[in-house]
């Protein structure tokens, strides 16, 4: 494949793993990427902390050995609704790792091979042919990769809506380590529904459970308005999820993110500005493949900027939306159903369901 001409280096904005992936697919190609991201040190993003059997080959394509994120084997899923629960093995064995973990790793792995990463470097506001820098800096730009997530940059900020007036919020608990949540959850993403949301529960490298939950407004609202009162609730009405959380100290910290866009897609952009990632396609989280979203999300934008340049983009979006179509909108569907309590007892009386969703739901 014949390369663009590289006059200005394509410059990346976000290290998460869409930003980390795409500045390791361009050096696979011999191209060396700026990529700007405003923490120093990887924080711990809100996520589930699953990583779908999918996810763990498209880091493997990457050049990165699974083994070396530590993470705990999950081989099953389990869903619930009210008191009752449906089993079933994994097409391939997945992992539970705290994003802390994997971002350290793919950022170090971009950076130790040679992509200019520069950390600690917030972007304020994106121009037609350049950026603007918290501390005033401007760096020129004709090629994007634009890998912000869950963080929108003004001027190319994603539409919100479309939730009928009822925001989804991520809430996220870590629970220590015990012989108790080792027998329950060990080697299973569990996955609880309730009225108008989910948590999920997996294991992850040191031991702990990360407990994540995706939950309308409304829903918090009706407990109390505390996510601390929310989880006492719905342990309250879930005897399995009662169980998990009997450890939970009374005034738990809980990390909170507002007004996630599930199932938003970009099906276009601009020339030169590649969408990776949350910024690309926002797949309910109930699937547990946001993070395969955004490594395939690189592999398409790097492929199309290889053989089109920064025309590229146009193609890659309208490509990427195409290709994620139908994973993001099942998810959404599981989603839907799995909120409704009367729905979701159906979903779960049919034979194969768990199985089902956690196939239909890959990218
Ligand atoms: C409740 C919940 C649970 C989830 N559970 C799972 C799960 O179990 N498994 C899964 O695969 N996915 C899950 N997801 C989805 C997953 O978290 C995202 O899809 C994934 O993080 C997207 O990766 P990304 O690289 O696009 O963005 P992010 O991971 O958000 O990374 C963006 C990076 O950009 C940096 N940045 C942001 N703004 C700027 C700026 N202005 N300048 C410079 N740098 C900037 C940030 O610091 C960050 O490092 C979940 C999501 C939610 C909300």
């Amino acid at each position: 494949m014949s390369r663009p001409p590289v006059t200005v280096a394509p410059v990346i904005v976000g290290g998460g793993p869409a930003g980390a992936a795409a500045g390791i697919a361009l050096l696979q190609a011999g191209v060396r990427a700026v990529l700007l991201e405003r923490l120093d040190v990887p924080g711990d993003t809100i996520c589930g902390g699953f990583l779908s059997w999918r996810t763990v080959e498209r880091i493997a394509a990457l050049g990165i050995d699974p083994d070396s994120l530590g993470g705990h084997r999950v081989s099953d899923v389990a869903l619930y609704v009210g008191g009752k629960e449906q089993g079933a093995t994994l097409p391939a064995p997945a992992l539970g790792v705290s994003r802390q973990r994997l971002d350290s790793i793919l950022l170090d792995a971009a950076q130790g091979r040679g992509v200019d990463v520069r950390r600690g470097q917030t972007v304020r506001a994106l121009g037609d042919a350049d950026l603007t820098l918290a501390d005033g800096n401007i760096v020129p730009w004709d090629s994007l990769f634009l890998a912000t997530g869950k963080s929108d940059l003004r001027g190319v900020s994603r539409p919100r809506g479309g939730t009928g007036g009822d925001p989804e919020l991520g809430l996220r608990l870590r629970l220590a380590p015990s012989p108790a949540l080792t027998r329950m959850v060990g080697g299973r993403i569990e996955l609880h529904l309730f009225d108008r949301g989910y948590i999920g529960l997996v294991m992850q490298e040191d031991g702990s459970v990360n407990a994540c939950m995706a939950v309308r407004k409304s829903r918090l609202a009706d407990a109390g308005g505390t996510p601390a009162r929310l989880f006492a609730r719905l342990a309250d009405e879930m005897p399995a999820l009662a169980d998990r959380l009997a450890d939970m100290p009374a005034d738990p910290q809980i990390d909170a993110i507002g007004n996630v866009p599930y199932g938003w897609r970009a099906t276009d952009t601009r020339t030169g500005l590649f969408r990776l990632g949350d910024q690309a396609a926002v797949i309910p989280s109930v699937a547990g493949e946001g993070v395969g979203i955004a490594l395939a999300s690189a592999q398409s934008a790097v492929a199309h900027w290889l053989s089109d340049g920064a025309k590229g983009a146009h193609p890659h979006q309208r490509a990427f939306a195409r290709h994620v179509a139908r994973p993001v909108a099942l998810a959404g569907l599981v989603k839907g159903l799995g909120s409704r309590p009367a729905l979701a007892r159906a979903l779960l009386a049919l034979p194969g369901a768990a199985q089902i969703v956690a196939r239909l739901t890959r990218v």
